[in-house]
This record gives structure tokens, sequence and C-alpha cells, in this order.
């Protein structure tokens, strides 16, 4: 099924409302996962996004580490596979030099692609809406659903995975405190040489070389149309280096990470710079009759922490295939139920981690008092040591590490 062909298209109103277990507002990667989850356990579950396709937009665009784990788990290993290319080396480098090289299995896709992968899973096209919801009305019992085309659905529980829209959930009640406004920014490119050669690396990181830049690092890992480029940055959004990054990326590229040059060659950018500024925000108000709310709904995300997927993947697991199930088994669907999903010990870890690692990041990118000084240096210091440790005596410290351990 493609996304294409797994929509139903708005529709007038019916007078009469569908009623299904699971409404799910908002098929991006959380609610789309959820929705295919769900229907798959056999539950009637119905998936609405306001559009049919999502659009090329920069998201997470590489799957890789633990959160593969996950994706086996929840059955879209293979799916997943057959969508991305995959990469399993990266060189990490800084000021020019190696720092070490990362080893394991990871996957680059822009994320209109893995939604799509994802919308793909549910097996029942039908159950795809292309509409907006407008406005939910929840209860203990039964929760309303009203959609711009004048339809309306009823469920037994609602799940709101509508990304960084709050509107809906504004409606309800349910607020977004800003934990830091304008915490990072992002940027999003592919690039390619000019001669046409390809690059000598599968994948690269290039951390920042000065605290004043705000540089994180720079990811560089193969899409299907070339060499993709994620850059993370910890700087003010209104900053003249903003622009420049826009309209003259190339030449900025290098003047923040002048070590990059003996690595890219002659290269260009192939298509549209695009970037984000993201706060941090989380939402207040949320526990409430028959709705819950998951992914970046939930919780935002520091892009360089690259803890968003790992975060809605546990929203999913634990939701879908632990509370949900079980809820929908007895009558009602009152906060006792809700809260249960919201206590869950790993999710309350997932979230928390993710906001530990996103204020760890900004501080090791561009604090510059002593403390984070020297923590900086040791930082890459132990890693490019443990690296030539590696080289010398493959597996010796794996060794000594899990001897530790016992
Ligand atoms: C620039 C950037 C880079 C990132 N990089 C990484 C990374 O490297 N690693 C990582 O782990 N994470 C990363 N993330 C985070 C990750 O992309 C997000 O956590 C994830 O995409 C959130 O998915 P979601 O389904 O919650 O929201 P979304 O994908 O935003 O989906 C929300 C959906 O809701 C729909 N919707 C909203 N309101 C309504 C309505 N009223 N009716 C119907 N539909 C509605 C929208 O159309 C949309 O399809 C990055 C984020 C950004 C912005």
């Amino acid at each position: 099924m493609t996304a294409d062909q797994s929509v139903t298209e708005p529709v007038a109103a019916t007078g009469a409302a569908t009623m299904v277990d699971v409404a799910i507002v908002g098929g991006g990667l959380a609610g789309s996962l959820a929705a295919a989850v769900l229907a798959r356990a056999g539950h009637r579950v119905t998936l609405i996004d306001k559009r049919a396709v999502y659009p090329d937009e920069f998201r997470v665009e590489k799957i890789g580490g633990p959160q593969l784990e996950m994706f086996r788990k929840l059955g879209f290993i293979r799916g997943l596979e057959s969508v991305a290319c995959p990469y399993d080396r990266v060189l990490n480098i800084r000021e020019g030099k190696l720092v070490d090289v990362s080893v394991g299995q990871a996957y680059g896709l822009p994320y209109a692609d893995l939604v799509a992968m994802a919308r793909g899973q549910i097996p029942d096209a039908s159950s795809l809406i292309v509409d907006e919801v407008t406005a939910i009305s929840c209860s203990d019992d039964v929760q309303q659903l009203e959609l711009a085309s004048g339809r309306r659905l009823k469920a037994r529980l609602v799940v709101l995975a509508t990304g960084m829209a709050g509107a809906l959930g504004y409606k309800l009640g349910i607020k977004r405190r800003v934990l830091a406004a304008g915490h990072s920014v992002s940027f999003g490119f592919t690039i390619a040489r000019r001669d046409g050669a390809p690059f000598d690396f599968n994948a690269l990181t290039c951390y920042g070389e000065r605290t004043a830049d705000g540089v994180d690092y720079l990811s560089l890992f193969p899409v299907q149309a070339g060499m993709r480029a994620n850059l993370f940055m910890f700087r003010d959004p209104a900053d003249p280096v903003m622009r420049d990054l826009r309209r003259d990326t190339e030449a900025t590229l290098l003047r923040l990470l002048p070590g990059l040059r003996p690595y890219l060659g002659d290269f260009h950018v192939t298509d549209r710079v695009q970037n984000w500024v993201m706060d941090l925000s989380v939402v207040e108000g949320h526990l409430q009759d028959g709705v819950v709310l998951i992914g970046d709904a939930f919780q935002t995300n520091c892009p360089a922490a690259g803890t968003g997927v790992a975060r809605l993947l546990v929203d999913v697991e634990r939701l879908c295939t632990e509370y949900a199930p079980r809820w929908l088994m007895t009558e009602g669907m009152g906060k006792a139920k809700i809260s249960e999903f919201y206590s869950d010990r790993d999710k309350i870890a997932a979230d928390q981690q993710s906001l530990k690692m996103a204020h760890f990041r900004q501080a090791l990118t561009s604090r510059n008092d002593i403390g984070w000084d020297v923590r900086r240096r040791l930082h890459f210091l132990r890693r490019s040591l443990t690296h030539r440790v590696d080289q010398m005596r493959p597996g010796w410290l794996a060794q000594v590490r899990s001897a530790l351990r016992a």
C-alpha cells in the first residue's frame, strides 16, 4: 500500500458518527506507528491527518542504535530496510583530525518516506482519513471528534499525535510550558561533489571547533538522493550566520568547520536548505478522561540530542502494546486508566533522558567556563584514546569493561 493509495478522501457530513476503538489524530511517525500496531492487534482504529502524504519537511532523517531494536520489536524493521539507505561506519572528526569511528547499523531516509512506510503498515487502507480534526470533546466513556469536512467520529480512546501543533490540545485546556525558547537551530540539505565522484566516506560526523560558533556537529550520511547533511547548532536564531548558512551554505559551512575541507573536496548543495528553530516544551493539564498524548504532542526534543524517535517509540510501544489493549477490555476510559501511561517508568525515563541530553549537548557545545572547557577536552580525549587502544588491541577494552561490570 503506498501513501497515495492508502487514503480515504474527506467526506461530507454524514449525520451518524462512526464509532471506533481508537481515533488517532495526527499521522506523523508517532501516530502512524501507533495506528499500525493497534490495527495489527485487531483493534478498530482510525488515523486522521490533514495531509494524504507527509510533506518534504525536515525532521529526523537517520535511524540507528537502540532505535533499531525498537523498530524490530514493533515489527517495522523490514519496512524501514526496504525504503532507507543503510550505512554502518561513521568517521567522527574534530578540527580536521579523526576522533574515532562509530560502527553499527544505521539508515538514512527523508522523514516523509519514514512516515509513508509506517502508514503503509496499517493493514486496512481505509483506516486513514485525510481531514483536519477541529474539535474533540472527551468523557470517561465515549469521545467525540469533529472534522473540518463536517464528518463526526466517536471513539473509546483518542490519541493526540499532532506533533508541535498545539491548537487541538489547547481547546481541551492542555497548555505547552516552554522550557527553553529557541533552544537549538538545525539545518538540513543534500550535498554532492562537483566532479560527480562519491565522497571518500560512508558517513561522517564533524564536531564544532569553537564554542563561540555554537556548532554542535554536522552529520553526513547517505540517503537515496545523495549525501544528506544535518547541521545542529546552539546559537541565537537571529544571528546573521543563520542567513549566511541559508544563502551561502558551502562557504559558511567551511568557515564554521574548516577541518571539513579535506574530507569534502569541491562540493555543492543540491537541494533546498531547510532550517528549523526548536523550542523545548512539555505539556501541562494533559491528564484528562479519554485522551492521551504521544510523541512531540507531549514533549518536544532537541534534534542534536537525537532523542525524539527514541521517545516516541517508547510512547508507541507502552501505549499500544500494554495500556490501550488492556483499557479497551473493560468499560470506561477515565483518568485513572490514562494516568497509568503517564506514570509508566520507561516513558518517564525516556522523557527525562531526552531533556537531560538536550541540556548536555548545549552545554558541551557552547559553555565556555573552565569546568565545561575541561569536560569538553576530556570528552574528546577519552573517545580518541579509546579508539587508539581499540585499534592496537581490538576487543581488549570491551573485555576490561565487562570484567569490571561483573
Ligand atoms: C529539524 C529536526 C531534526 C530532527 N532530527 C532528529 C534526529 O536526528 N533524531 C531524532 O530522534 N529526532 C529528531 N527530530 C525529532 C523527530 O523528528 C520528532 O520527534 C518526530 O518527527 C515527531 O513525530 P510526531 O509524529 O510526534 O509529530 P509529527 O511528525 O509532527 O506529526 C504530527 C502530525 O499531526 C498532523 N496534525 C496536526 N494537527 C492535526 C489536526 N488537527 N488534524 C489532523 N492532523 C493533524 C500533522 O499533519 C502531522 O502529520 C528532529 C526534529 C526536527 C524538527
